[in-house]
C-alpha cells in the first residue's frame, strides 16, 4: 500500500453533516527521516493543488521513501465545495486566521484542527495554493527555506518585504515554529491545468531529493527571477474581463494594456488594467474573458528593475 487514508473530525454542522480533514500518511520503507506536510485547498477555489496531490500520491514510491508525508488534499473542504476562497460558513479566510482558536469561528475551529493533526507534527511544510477559478499564476512566495522554494523550479519567486508574507496563514504558524516552508502559487483559472499539475509534481519529487527523502540527484532549477515588488492590481469596476496580456513570465512595458473592463451588458469600456512598471513581468493573469469584481485579484505584475537575476 502507498499510503493510508484516515480523517478527522472538526465539527457537526447544523445539517448534521460532519466536517472532517482528508489526512495520507505515506510511511517511507528506505530508513528514518522527517516528517513532511503537502497541504492544498486552504482556499477552496484553488482546486488544482488537489489535483497535483492526486497525481503526486498516485506515482510516488515508499520503498524509496525515507521519513514521512502527511497529504492534506483538501484543507479547507466546505470551501472547496463551494469553489469559494473563503470558508462559506463564517465567510472567514482560513489562511488569515491560524493558529486558530481564537475568536472561535468555524474557520478558527478548523485552522486550529490542522494544527493539531497536521501543521504541529511536521519538519517541512510545501502549501499549495493557485489563481483561483479564472486567474492562473505562476510564483513562489520565499518564505524561510530559499534553497528549497528555488530546488521546486518555479522560474518567478517573491521575496516579501520584511520576512515571511501573511500573518495567520500556515506560514506564519510554520515559520514560526522553525519549519522549512514551501508556499506554492501555481495554476488555477479556467483554462487546461495539465502543464501546472505535470510541475507540480516534479517540484515536490525535487524538494523530497534536496531534502534527502528520495534518492537521487535534485535537478538544478532553471534561471530563476526574485522579485522584492509585486502589486496586485484590483479593479475598481466590475463585469466582464477581456484580457489582452494572456502569457504568465513575459515583460511588458510601462502603461501596456492587460486587459480591459467592459460592462457585459452594455460593453461599454468601464476601466483599462495597465502595467505599472518599466519594465513588468506578468505573475498572474487572466487567460480567458471571465466575470470580474471589484477588488478581485485581477493581475499580479512584478517589478522588473528591482528584482534579483540569479
Ligand atoms: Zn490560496
Amino acid at each position: 500500500m502507498r499510503s493510508t487514508y484516515t480523517s478527522v473530525p472538526v465539527a457537526t454542522l447544523a445539517s448534521g453533516a460532519e466536517v472532517r480533514i482528508p489526512i495520507h500518511e505515506v510511511r517511507g520503507q528506505a530508513g528514518d527521516g522527517p516528517t513532511l506536510g503537502l497541504t492544498a485547498c486552504l482556499h477552496g477555489d484553488e482546486q488544482v493543488g488537489t489535483e497535483i496531490l492526486y497525481r503526486f500520491l498516485g506515482g510516488v514510491d515508499p520503498g524509496q521513501l525515507r521519513g514521512r508525508l502527511l497529504v492534506v488534499p483538501v484543507a479547507n473542504p466546505l470551501a472547496y465545495a463551494a469553489i469559494t476562497r473563503n470558508t462559506p460558513l463564517d465567510m472567514h479566510n482560513l489562511n488569515r486566521v491560524f493558529p486558530g482558536g481564537g475568536e472561535g469561528f468555524f474557520s478558527h475551529q478548523l485552522a486550529e484542527a490542522l494544527v493539531a493533526h497536521v501543521l504541529s507534527k511536521l519538519d517541512y511544510l510545501v502549501d499549495f495554493h493557485a489563481g483561483g477559478a479564472y486567474a492562473t499564476v505562476d510564483y513562489l512566495f520565499l518564505e524561510n527555506a530559499e534553497p528549497l522554494s528555488r530546488a521546486f523550479g518555479a522560474p518567478v519567486l517573491f521575496r516579501p518585504p520584511g520576512g515571511y508574507g501573511y500573518g495567520g496563514s500556515t506560514a506564519a504558524y510554520t515559520v514560526g515554529k522553525g519549519v522549512p516552508t514551501v508556499t506554492v502559487e501555481l495554476g488555477g483559472g479556467a483554462i487546461d491545468q495539465a502543464p501546472y499539475v505535470r510541475r507540480g509534481v516534479a517540484g515536490i519529487h525535487n524538494i523530497l531529493r534536496t531534502i534527502g527523502m528520495l534518492p537521487g540527484e535534485p535537478a538544478a532549477p532553471p534561471r530563476q527571477t526574485v522579485l522584492r515588488t509585486l502589486t496586485t492590481l484590483r479593479p475598481r469596476a466590475g463585469g466582464m474581463l477581456v484580457p489582452e496580456v494572456t502569457a504568465l513570465n513575459v515583460r511588458v512595458p510601462k502603461g501596456a494594456v492587460l486587459g480591459r473592463v467592459l460592462s457585459p451588458y452594455s460593453f461599454e469600456e468601464l476601466e483599462v488594467v495597465r502595467a505599472p512598471y518599466d519594465p513588468s513581468l506578468t505573475v498572474l493573469v487572466r487567460v480567458t474573458p471571465c466575470r470580474i469584481n471589484p477588488g478581485d485579484y485581477g493581475y499580479m505584475i512584478g517589478d522588473l528593475a528591482t528584482a534579483e537575476t540569479a
